[in-house]
C-alpha cells in the first residue's frame, strides 16, 4: 500500500485543482513559510475523516474552504481525493487502486466517496481501521504529538498499540454487534 497521489480543489490555500504525485520512497515537501506545506498534511487528514477542526488549525469546518484573496473570490466548496495503491490487497477491497474523496460545501453539507461511490463517514472509518492510517491513526505525527503520546493516560496509550497490533477492528465489531 502506498499513497500514489492527491488531488485537491478549493482546499485552504489550494484554490485551483492541483495534483500531487508521490513516487515510491521518501518525499519531502519544502517551501517558504506560509506556502501551504502543512495544508497538504491537513488535506490528507481531512479526507481520511478528521472531524476535529482544531487539529486542522481552523475554528469552523468552513475554514478548510478557500476563503479568497484580494485578487480572487472565495470558493463554495473544498474537495480532496487520495489515490492509494492497493495492488498488495492491503485494504480488504478487491481493487488494485482505491480512491477516497471528501467534499464539503459552505452550507456545512458534505459527502464521502470510496472509488467514486457515495459512502458514509463510517465506511471511511472502517476502511482505515487497523491500518494506522485514518482519523485515529498514528501515521501522521503532528507537532506536539510525541509529547502527547508520552504524557497521555496509559489507557489512551493502549489504544495506539491496539491500532498498531490490528485489534481495534475486532473491538469495534464487538461493540457494534452488542448494540444490535
Ligand atoms: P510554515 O513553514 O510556516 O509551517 P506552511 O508552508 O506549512 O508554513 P501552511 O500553514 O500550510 O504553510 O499555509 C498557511 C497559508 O494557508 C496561509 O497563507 C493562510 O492564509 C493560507 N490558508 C489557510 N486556510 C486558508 C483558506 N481557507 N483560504 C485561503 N487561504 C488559506
Ligand atoms: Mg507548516
Amino acid at each position: 500500500m502506498r499513497l500514489k497521489s492527491i488531488e485537491m480543489q478549493g482546499f485552504k490555500s489550494f484554490a485551483d485543482k492541483i495534483y500531487l504525485d508521490f513516487n515510491p520512497g521518501i518525499t519531502a515537501i519544502v517551501g517558504p513559510n506560509g506556502s501551504g506545506k502543512s495544508n497538504i498534511s491537513d488535506a490528507i487528514r481531512w479526507v481520511m475523516g478528521e472531524q476535529s477542526i482544531k487539529s486542522l488549525r481552523g475554528s469552523k469546518m468552513e475554514d478548510v474552504i478557500f476563503s479568497g484573496t484580494e485578487a480572487r473570490k472565495a470558493l463554495g466548496f473544498a474537495e480532496v481525493t487520495l489515490v492509494l495503491d492497493n495492488s498488495d490487497q492491503y485494504f480488504s477491497l478487491d481493487f488494485p487502486e482505491i480512491t477516497v474523496t471528501r467534499r464539503v460545501y459552505r452550507s456545512g453539507e458534505g459527502e464521502y466517496y470510496i472509488n467514486k461511490t457515495l459512502c458514509r463517514l463510517k465506511d471511511i472509518h472502517e476502511l482505515f481501521m487497523d491500518t494506522g492510517l485514518g482519523r485515529d491513526g498514528y501515521s501522521i505525527i503532528g507537532q506536539g504529538k510525541i509529547d502527547s503520546i508520552l504524557s497521555t493516560k496509559s489507557e489512551d496509550r493502549r489504544q495506539i498499540f491496539e491500532e498498531a497490533a490490528g485489534i481495534s477492528k475486532y473491538k469495534y465489531r464487538k461493540i457494534e454487534a452488542e448494540r444490535k
